[in-house]
């Protein structure tokens, strides 16, 4: 397993919200190849790369056994420099902090991150700090991958598993083109958590706003009692969002927030996008309806501004989905137990592709990888925790069969 991420994390697969194209960038099909080769020297049957650079491929399990999916996204984020990665592994981790070679400045300290101490004795793998690791979500694609050719060589009976290795993730993109009826599982994991043991059922719902200000320019020189600065407006609304809560700064947990995340434009024209996040979607209802307030209260304040604002939905928390299969997260925590793990469920602030395959049908919550510190320089991941990922995909496996 160790092999195979050492090597998947070396392919610059990194996403980019601002492409037209699907995926967001070709060298993400660098990685979907390697797997749909790799995939097929494994004898996997129906092993396909779509037009839209998703692997596909089944392992066929026990006369009318169920069907049930695995699936890891080969994207890595936009937000940290993801080409040229230098995996190093820190083996037989003796405690302390981890500086990170390439940058001295990036240092993984256990007093900050506690699940580092207390990972004594265990294989570290991080970046040399230059970049990301990547283990988002390449450490879930290795898991798969290794708990798959493990299984093809072993005679118990198992379910039938679907794999599918999916792109565009990081940018909200990644189940676009994924076609439930031909993928024909009754319920899926994605391998795409962090911590050991980790199961999650629950997302944050998400909607993007565009607040647009539309001002009047004017030659700065003349402009007395004609400019309306579209960049004051835009400021003047950003100054307005709540600051010491509904922050992703200041909230942690089950809070949800508002957050501005770009900002653009000049005299005439400016726009803030943000996005609003929240468990229960009454109370994300909630915060778009105070991002509504704030942006018309700026044209109340100055009536010649035009202010516009557009709402997208995102993706919608899987819980509600989830909750209507139980026998899909008690599955999951029965492997996770015959891995030799204490399940712990928790919820993510954020979404996965499950959050759409829920809503879409597929039950699919998510398992731990063993990743952590993702989207950071500072990433890094515990192998043995990984091979607990791997272990409980072949208990999963088994456990469908019964
Ligand atoms: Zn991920």
């Amino acid at each position: 397993m160790l092999e195979r991420f050492l090597r998947y994390v070396r392919i610059d697969t990194q996403a980019d919200e601002d492409s037209d194209t699907y995926p967001s960038t070709a060298k993400q099909l660098d990685l979907s190849r390697v797997l749909a080769s790799e995939l097929e020297e494994l004898g996997l049957a129906d092993v396909e790369l779509t037009e839209h650079g998703y692997v596909f491929a089944t392992l066929p399990g026990r006369e009318g056994a169920p069907v049930i999916g695995l699936i890891a996204h080969v994207d890595t984020t936009p937000e940290t420099p993801g080409g040229g990665v230098a995996p190093i592994v820190h083996e037989d981790y003796r405690g302390g902090s981890i500086v990170l070679p390439g940058e001295p400045s990036q240092v993984i300290d256990p007093a900050e991150e506690t699940a580092l101490g207390a990972r004594v004795g265990h294989d570290i793998v991080t970046s040399d700090g230059t970049t990301l690791l990547g283990a988002d979500d390449k450490a879930g694609v290795a898991e798969i991958m290794t708990a798959v050719a493990y299984l093809v060589g072993t005679p118990e009976p198992r379910a039938t598993v679907r794999i599918a290795f999916t792109v565009d993730e990081e940018v909200g993109r990644g189940t676009d083109y994924f076609d439930l009826e031909a993928f024909g599982a009754e319920a899926a994991y994605t391998l795409d958590g962090s911590g050991i043991g980790e199961l999650e059922i629950e997302t944050f719902s998400a909607r993007q706003v565009r607040v647009t200000f539309r001002g009047r320019g004017a030659h700065p020189g003349s402009a007395k009692g004609k400019l309306v600065n579209a960049v004051k407006l835009a400021a003047e609304f950003v100054a307005s969002l709540p600051q010491d809560s509904l922050s992703p700064e200041t909230t942690e947990d089950r809070e949800g927030f508002i957050h501005p995340s770009r900002i653009n434009g000049g005299v005439e024209e400016a726009s803030v996008v943000l996005i609003v996040r929240d468990h229960d979607d009454a109370l994300l209802e909630q915060h778009t309806e105070l991002v509504r307030r704030l942006a018309t209260a700026i044209e109340e304040r100055e009536p010649r501004a035009r202010v516009g604002v557009e709402v997208h939905e995102t993706y919608r928390n899987m819980r509600a989905a989830i909750d209507q299969h139980p026998r899909v997260v008690a599955a999951a925590e029965e492997a996770i137990r015959r891995a030799g793990i204490e399940p712990v469920r928790s919820l993510i602030r954020g979404g996965t592709d499950g959050s759409r395959l829920s809503e879409m049908g597929l039950p699919t919550p998510n398992i731990f990888t063993g990743g952590q510190n993702y989207h950071s320089l500072r990433e890094w991941a515990s192998v043995q925790d990984m091979a607990a990922a791997a272990a409980t995909v072949v208990e999963l496996v088994r456990v469908w069969a019964e």
